[in-house]
């Protein structure tokens, strides 16, 4: 009798839970499942702002595959994702084609620019290892060259980050130690680096604690950071940034970096395969399969589910993505096993937490909120559970934070 086959596509946190606890749960008789992967490393997305900035080996981020799935029961496949033919039950890679009979999408998300002239072309991301590698490089690069010109360049040593949501905050915390080591490195005067954060809505970190929010703004400042508040970019050119505040205003910020961390959206695969989205992201039932398509879950980045409470989506977090993960494994169990009844995803919203730096955070955990060291400590319990979830022990005393006290 032929066994139904799994596909899962991407291999970050929805992904590689999907398929560590479809390991666990399905004989090999019962199911053959397949991994597919654009790189055969998984990187921990919510680590990147710290190899972005330098603070952390892009190393340390990542960790092979092969090394956290059992190769009897998971078959991983190193490949690039163009389209889904839902209707074919195929997945089309750059190298190839996979047949399903059960699909996991859960490709993560791209940065959205908003039509932005110059963003793509002109901005950096955080988005993956290899944007990461290629902005810290960058910024290394400036400091290096700042004093070889003989014309100094003051915008050499001038970053912008457009976005004061949590990616942006989270970098900036970074950048604020990494900056008095490069200007050390490269006897560079301190006084003369300007990390400017250019955010649009009138606070930073909009719809978070003001108390929390107050507490990044000082310490941020604190090491250096300029914030414009209530001001948004509106063109990125090979120069800078072109910024607008209010009605009429308009003025040019020269700047060799600029990092946009202004928002995400979901994988274009999602558009591309002709899924009914919203800036990429899919409108999926409570049982995480995709209205039309029982046959295809979608999850994390590319999904999109509302807080009933608030009439809006949920947004997009490694947080909700590991738990969507636990719920396809179980709901393919059942299927495989012929049950009809699935589990309905219901978020389990522990709270937030965004590092300011190694050893400063702010966060909302259990409502309680924390500041400072306990913060951070929070911060790194919580970057090490995902390891532990996906790797046990074992992963977590190989790339782990211990760098607690
Ligand atoms: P991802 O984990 O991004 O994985 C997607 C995978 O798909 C990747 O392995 C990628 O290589 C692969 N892939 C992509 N396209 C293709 C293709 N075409 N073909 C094949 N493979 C492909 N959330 C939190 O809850 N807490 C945090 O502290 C937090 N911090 C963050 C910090 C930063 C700097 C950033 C950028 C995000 C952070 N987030 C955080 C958000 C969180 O990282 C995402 O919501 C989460 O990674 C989404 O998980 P995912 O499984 O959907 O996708
Ligand atoms: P976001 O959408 O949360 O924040 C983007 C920010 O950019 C907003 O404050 C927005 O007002 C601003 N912005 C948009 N257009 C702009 C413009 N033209 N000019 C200036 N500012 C502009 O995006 P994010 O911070 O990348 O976060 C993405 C997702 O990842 C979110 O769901 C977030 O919760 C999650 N995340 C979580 C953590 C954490 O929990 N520690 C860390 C990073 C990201």
């Amino acid at each position: 009798m032929r066994i139904p086959k799994i596909v899962i596509l991407g291999a970050g946190y929805g992904g590689l839970i999907t398929a560590v606890r479809l390991q666990k749960q399905l004989g090999v008789n019962e199911a053959e499942v397949v991994l597919v992967n654009k790189n055969d490393y998984h990187y921990e997305t919510t680590w990147l702002h710290e190899a972005s900035a330098g603070t952390l080996h892009h190393d340390r981020v990542r960790y092979d595959i092969t090394s956290v799935i059992d190769r009897h029961k998971v078959d991983f496949v190193q490949g690039t994702v163009m389209e889904i033919n839902k209707e074919e039950k195929k997945v089309v890679l750059e190298n190839g084609e996979i047949n399903y009979d059960y699909l996991v999408v859960a490709l993560g998300g791209e940065p959205e620019t908003f039509g932005i002239k110059g963003l793509k072309e002109f901005a950096f991301g955080i988005t993956n290892v290899n944007s990461s590698r290629q902005l810290r490089e960058h910024i290394e690069y400036q400091f290096a060259t700042y004093n070889i010109e003989e014309e100094k360049k003051d915008e050499r040593l001038t970053i912008v980050v457009g976005g004061a949501g949590f990616t942006g905050i989270e970098f900036l915390g970074e950048l604020g130690n990494r900056i008095p080591e490069l200007c050390q490195e490269y006897d560079v005067d301190f006084n003369k680096v300007r990390v400017i954060c250019v955010e649009a809505a009138p606070t930073v970190l909009p719809g978070f604690d003001p108390e929390l929010v107050d507490y990044a703004v000082a310490v941020l400042e604190q090491k250096g950071v300029e914030f414009m508040i209530g001001t948004a970019i509106k063109e990125c050119t090979p120069e800078g940034i072109i910024v607008s505040k209010g009605e009429n205003e308009t003025m040019e910020i020269k700047a060799e970096t600029v990092v946009w961390a202004a928002g995400i959206r979901g994988n274009s695969v999602i558009e591309k395969s002709g899924f009914e989205a919203m800036r990429g992201r899919v409108k999926v039932q409570p049982d995480l399969r995709v209205p039309g398509f029982e046959d295809v879950f979608i999850i994390g980045d590319c999904s999109l589910v509302i807080n009933e409470e608030i009439n809006r989506p949920y947004p997009p977090t490694a947080q909700i993505a590991i738990q969507q993960g636990e719920v396809v494994a179980k709901n393919l169990t059942a299927l495989v096993r012929g049950k009809a009844e699935l589990e309905n995803f219901v978020p389990d919203i522990k709270g937030t937490v965004c590092s300011l730096g190694e050893d400063d955070a702010i966060g909302v955990v259990y409502g309680k909120k924390l500041t400072g060291g306990k913060a951070s400590i929070m911060k790194k319990v919580i970057d090490n559970r995902s390891l532990y979830l996906v790797g046990g022990a074992g992963l977590v005393l190989k790339k782990g934070k211990f760098n607690i006290l």
